[in-house]
């Protein structure tokens, strides 16, 4: 892996494909940044540590598009660095604007040990919501979205037909989170999940945490053990598990007792 380090000191910047580059910040979270012939698109925007604007300034000068694949404070925190952005209309209730609050994002730093202080951001960023199969045109290249409720009920992934790419936000982390408020049961994951899958064999995954990289084998891995989690319903002690118990599993899944079925 080829990281540079981005002049923030926060963000590093990997070229994964041409025109095409994952972010990463400090080891929390990926946007991924798409250049086209007459605008760039931003797929997420980080927690708003660093400065993820000026990040991406230094790969392009053309507009930039900022659209997000959920409404989670690590996700859509640098969001005030632009005027608006994108996000999935069924991100607009209530519970997705605590989950993208500033006090998200502090939480979400402290979990992590990270002494930060979150950026002061120039503008306060308005969401413009979409609905089904929108798709942005940057010149020469569109990127087409599909929505996976799961995550959360807006969750969106980014297909890129002229590399053969696609962004799958949270959606099927390896270690998947529906513990949280605004996930859906695991069930209704399942189908996206299996959407997500399937275009696997025609797109390459990137998701939002870790490396980015996921191979089909690895979303596959975590869609069978939904299915066992499903089957063997594990046992609560409090309102959440983490499944399997074993730390050294492969795939862990995060759930909450009522998105259990
Ligand atoms: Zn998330
Ligand atoms: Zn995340």
């Amino acid at each position: 892996m080829n990281m540079i380090e981005a002049k923030d000191g926060i963000h590093s910047i990997e070229k994964i494909a041409p025109n095409t580059y994952r972010i990463d910040e400090e080891g929390i979270v990926n946007c991924y940044f798409l250049i086209g012939k007459k605008s760039a698109l931003l797929i997420d925007c980080g927690i708003g540590y660093g400065n993820i604007y000026e990040t991406v300034r230094e790969l392009t000068d053309l507009p930039i598009i900022l659209a997000i694949t959920h409404r989670h404070c690590d996700h859509d925190g640098g969001r005030n660095y632009f005027r608006n952005y994108y996000v999935h209309r069924n991100d607009k209730p209530f519970v997705y604007k605590l989950l993208s609050s500033k006090l998200a994002c502090k939480a979400l730093l402290k979990g992590n040990h990270v002494k930060a202080k979150l950026s002061k951001m120039p503008f306060h960023s308005k969401p413009i919501y979409f609905d089904d199969n929108f798709s942005f045109d940057l010149g020469n290249r569109v990127v087409n979205t599909i929505n996976t409720p799961g995550h959360t009920k807006g969750s969106v992934v980014f297909l890129d037909a002229s590399t053969n790419l696609m962004f799958t936000g949270d959606d099927v982390n390896p270690f998947l989170w529906m513990q949280l408020p605004g996930s859906t049961s695991l069930s209704t994951w399942l189908i996206g999940a299996k959407i997500i899958f399937s275009l696997t064999d025609n797109y390459t995954a990137y998701c939002g945490h870790v490396n980015g990289y996921e191979t089909k084998e690895e979303i596959a891995g975590i869609i069978n053990l939904v299915f066992s989690m499903l089957q063997n319903k594990p046992k609560f002690k409090g309102n959440s598990v983490i499944y399997p118990p074993d730390e050294k599993a492969k795939n862990h899944i995060f759930v909450s007792r009522n998105h259990l079925k």
